[in-house]
């Protein structure tokens, strides 16, 4: 498989620190935005990273991928909550988590909370992880819609994060990719800021992965900057390039993504320590 990949981060025009992290290191791209008191959100953030780059050659030969990765997220999860556990002033912290790992013809991806992970292939942009957000929850029972969402109170609410409890429900995903397709990994600052077709735009016109990044995430703070804007941006410029063998056909469901997601509803809501409004 061959990649090209690009990757930055901000703090934004209206927080004073970036509690954002990520990681871009060969086919491992993770996204982290953490939240909780005092310097907490950074810790989780980054305790996070730490863990995903400690494990990476590891997952780089793992016969079973999408289960290592969803272990080491379990890792990164007991290594917060413990660091939360350990120091009054870390508390309650936590962060989102999506992870994504590019190998033998497939894309592997953990995902937990509300940053997020598309696939743009044919002009056409697909989320593919679902936001672990009250206000997700309401727009997938068909209370509110998705524009109603983005300026909905309780927008800020999430319903699962890494570190705030003992163990959490990874959500897990597997698909194929081909050549030509684009990945972007990003936190809530980008799609807070931005609409889809915004975001779509962007993708389809900046051919070079680091500069579509840093050109959204400027997009992001003419919009207002109101968050931390993370984004990775992955082409896969040759899906079975460099001899791997073929994918093989029956190992996976022929709807290409196989989820298996934990119970949503397994831990309780997590108030993020300073919810920002965001502009439409
Ligand atoms: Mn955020």
């Amino acid at each position: 498989m061959k990649l090209n990949a690009g990757g930055s981060t901000h703090v934004g025009l209206v927080r004073d620190h970036n509690e954002d992290a990520f990681l871009l290191d060969g086919p491992l791209f993770v996204v982290a935005d953490g939240m909780g008191g005092h310097n907490g959100g950074e810790v989780a953030s980054g305790t996070t990273i730490e863990t995903f780059h400690g494990a990476l050659k590891g997952l780089a030969v793992d016969p079973n991928p999408v289960t290592r990765l969803a272990e080491v997220a379990q890792a990164a999860n007991r290594a917060v909550f413990s660091k939360a556990s350990g120091d009054p002033e870390l508390a309650r912290m936590g962060t989102t988590l999506t992870a994504a790992m590019a190998r033998d013809g497939r894309l592997f991806i953990a995902h937990v909370g509300d940053s997020r992970c598309y696939r743009l292939r044919d002009g056409r942009l697909d989320q593919l992880t679902v936001d672990h957000t009250l206000v997700g929850e309401f727009v997938r029972e068909g209370r509110i819609t998705e524009e109603q969402a983005r300026t909905h109170p309780q927008r800020s609410i999430i319903t699962r994060a890494l570190g705030v409890e003992p163990a959490v429900p990874i959500d897990s995903i597997t698909l194929e990719v081909a050549s030509g397709d684009r990945f972007l990994i990003c936190s809530d600052g980008l799609y807070g800021m931005l609409y889809d077709d915004e975001i779509l735009s962007y993708l389809t016109s900046v051919p070079e992965p680091q500069q579509c990044a840093e050109q959204l995430i400027d997009a992001a703070n003419r919009a207002g900057g109101e968050d931390n804007t993370t984004v990775i941006v992955v082409d896969i410029l040759d899906a079975n390039g460099n001899g791997r063998k073929p994918i093989i056909e029956d190992e996976w469901p022929t709807d290409q993504m196989k989820a298996v997601g934990g119970d949503p509803t397994a831990s309780g809501p997590v108030a993020v320590a300073a919810p920002m409004p965001r502009v439409a």
